[in-house]
């Protein structure tokens, strides 16, 4: 079966844009070792579950660090892709696979009452970066404030998938310093403000919905497990009204 990638019933603007809402779950201490076993676990896990289809492909997207060559991207059935993900030491790797639970028979973790919540699809994406100078950034911010000089720039982050990469060798243009994430800030889009450590991860899931649940944490008891035995304890990021993944 091909990955579709259209969605049904998003949210449209006046403008007619399409947008949606996506959920990053992530781990809640950014220096916690998160090893690529745990990752193919947990998204092989995702399968037994039936929140993916583990009959159906995934897209696998991987991008060797420091980012310089091509973006290696692969359609693969879900029980190979957990495999690959252990093939992707010193890469960035996404899998990802779209899925209409009331449809296909699959579960949805945000399920109310044994419902859909909200109808419709899901996209699931897990992001994978293993290499000691680059974590992941869910949230993309618009701004950086410097913590040694206090310059606001407008980070230049390479994209990667729907997040961003942080390059830990990176220097505030202004002052020269490394930028460093127990003391820089980052303003997200919201306008909310956050210390970028905060923001930061080696790895993410996040869940694409049509439009916000009504549950604020995830609150499939089967799923939540899954994910603290691969992310540890984790947070919930909430991003609402954002263009869908491509
Ligand atoms: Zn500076």
């Amino acid at each position: 079966m091909p990955v579709h990638r259209e969605r049904t019933d998003p949210v449209r603007t006046p403008e007619g844009l399409t947008l949606v809402h996506r959920r990053w779950l992530l781990p809640d201490d950014a220096g916690r070792p998160i090893a690529l076993q745990q990752l193919a676990r947990l998204w092989r896990g995702l399968g037994d579950l039936a929140a993916i289809d583990p009959a159906a492909e995934v897209t696998l997207e991987r991008l060797s660090l420091p980012p310089s060559g091509e973006l290696l991207q692969q359609e693969m059935p879900a029980l190979a892709s957990a495999g690959a993900l252990l093939a992707s030491t010193g890469s960035a790797t996404l899998l990802t696979q779209v899925v209409w639970p009331a449809e296909e028979g699959l579960r949805d973790p945000y399920a109310q009452e044994g419902e859909p919540d909200p109808p419709g699809f899901r996209d699931y994406t897990l992001y994978a970066v293993d290499h000691a100078r680059f974590l992941l950034v869910p949230l993309v911010p618009e701004e950086l404030v410097c913590g040694a000089c206090g310059a606001r720039v407008k980070p230049a982050l390479a994209r990667f998938g729907e997040a961003a990469l942080f390059d830990r060798a990176a220097t505030c243009s202004a002052c020269g310093a490394v930028r460093d994430p127990a003391r820089d800030r980052a303003r997200l889009r919201s306008g909310a403000i956050f210390l970028l450590e905060e923001l930061v991860c080696r790895a993410a899931l996040s869940i694409e919905l049509p439009r916000a649940p009504a549950a604020e944490e995830l609150p499939d008891a089967a799923v939540a497990e899954l994910l603290r035995e691969a992310l540890g304890s984790y947070d919930e990021l909430s991003d609402d009204g954002v263009p869908p993944a491509e």
